[in-house]
């Protein structure tokens, strides 16, 4: 994505151009963005080979889950439905890892009879539970244990998964309790130890940690596990100059980990993956002169990208077309939604904008389109993928008949 003569691109295909043709709002995502991400991702770890499965809940659009399948990535799933996803836009079964503290018997009875890789439990009853399942269909299922390995991820609040208050995981004594059950278990067969301790992760120490903890519980239960899954959590820029994750510390530690060790690692990310990939575009309605400040009411609101509002995240926000006047005002961008919480930052020395024109928000490819919703019965944008030249609708706009 880049200014060309001042108008924003993305790809070989203007932003103006893509409004004219689809309407607003619009995701909008970039190929070459994803295809880069993937690469990279893979070049980082590439020492240890891990498997790396797609975490379907940042983004559930099955033609982007069928791009990301044909680069070699599994799924990780958390219900039955991002499961018949995943496996409907080609992911085998193999490479399809189960997350989640509430599997209903539904759920956990559809991963049986779809032979995934692994479900990780996360707490003795649902070991229980698929113990049980697997005893009536005379089956032996492979699973993982989620540790809540109690480390701080050092990110929001809202997405801390790994903290000992946090729903996520068993503790370590239950853990080692668990071991044991599976041990003696003919239906059950152990082979993985997950953990995830939380999304949009900056800092490596965090995740040093994490595999401190899980070596030393290892070493205690002495049990040889054939995958280690590390999670995702991996964090991205969303503003200008923050600080990035300094993927060769991580890997580093990863490697040290595995030494005296044949486990093969799995990860789970999401953000990582597609979260720079997007833009959602979207046209300013009025402009609203309060005090000193400018409301800018966008017609994208917090139904279609929900981040700022559920978690205060902010995004970036460009022009679609760039000037040079600055604007003395306070910009504060906001949705037409009747939430206080419907708003997307405020901005000062933006430049100077007039209704009509064309904005975009940045770096919306993950729990963007995923966490939308139809809240004050708006339908849900259209989202187009974009590969050099050629503009493709991947999921429709949402028609008014269909939701009234
Ligand atoms: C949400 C989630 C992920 C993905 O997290 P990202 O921050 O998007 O990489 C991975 N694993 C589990 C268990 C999750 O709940």
């Amino acid at each position: 994505m880049k200014f060309i003569s001042n108008k924003l691109r993305i790809e070989n295909v203007f932003v103006q151009n893509i409004s004219k043709k689809y309407g607003t709002p619009a995701y909008c995502y970039s190929y070459n963005q994803l295809k880069e991400n993937i690469d990279n991702f893979k070049k980082k770890f590439k020492s240890f080979s891990p498997l790396i499965c797609f975490a379907i809940k940042s983004n559930t659009n099955i033609n982007l889950i069928k791009e990301i399948k044909k680069f070699g990535l599994g799924a990780d799933v958390v219900s039955m439905g991002e499961l018949m996803i995943a496996l409907k836009a080609g992911i085998a079964p193999k490479k399809i890892v189960f997350s989640g503290i509430g599997k209903t018997a539904n759920e956990i009875e559809y991963a049986i009879n779809k032979k995934i890789l692994l479900i990780n439990a996360e707490s003795f009853s649902e070991i229980k539970e698929i113990e049980r399942i697997a005893k009536i269909k005379k089956r032996q299922v492979e699973v993982g244990i989620r540790l809540n390995p109690n480390t701080d991820a050092k990110t929001l609040n809202q997405i801390s998964t790994g903290k000992k208050g946090n729903k996520f995981g068993v503790s370590d004594k239950i853990f080692h309790e668990l071991v044991k059950y599976c041990k003696s278990s003919k239906n059950i067969k152990l082979k993985c130890l997950s953990v995830h301790i939380g999304s949009q992760i900056l800092d490596h120490q965090p995740y040093k940690k994490m595999l401190r903890v899980v070596d030393r519980i290892i070493k205690k239960v002495n049990y040889n596990f054939e995958f280690i899954d590390l999670g995702g959590g991996m964090g991205i820029s969303y503003e200008n100059n923050t600080k990035k994750l300094n993927y060769n510390k991580y890997n580093t530690e990863i490697k040290r980990f595995l030494k005296n060790k044949k486990s093969k690692i799995i990860f789970e990310p999401g953000r990582s993956i597609i979260g720079n990939t997007a833009v959602l575009i979207s046209k300013i309605i009025y402009i609203k002169e309060n005090n000193n400040k400018n409301f800018i009411i966008i017609d994208a609101a917090m139904n279609d990208l929900m981040r700022p509002a559920l978690y205060g995240a902010s995004h970036r926000i460009l022009p679609a077309i760039k000037k040079n006047i600055k604007s003395k005002k306070l910009y504060e961008f906001v949705g037409p939604i009747c939430e206080s919480t419907d708003k997307f930052g405020a901005i000062k020395n933006f430049q100077e904008l007039k209704e009509k024109e064309l904005i975009v928000i940045c770096d919306v490819g993950a729990y963007g389109m995923s966490l939308s919703s139809n809240y004050n019965l708006r339908p849900k944008p259209v989202e187009i993928l974009i590969k050099g030249s050629k503009t493709k609708v991947i999921k429709k706009r949402q028609k008014l008949e269909d939701i009234v």
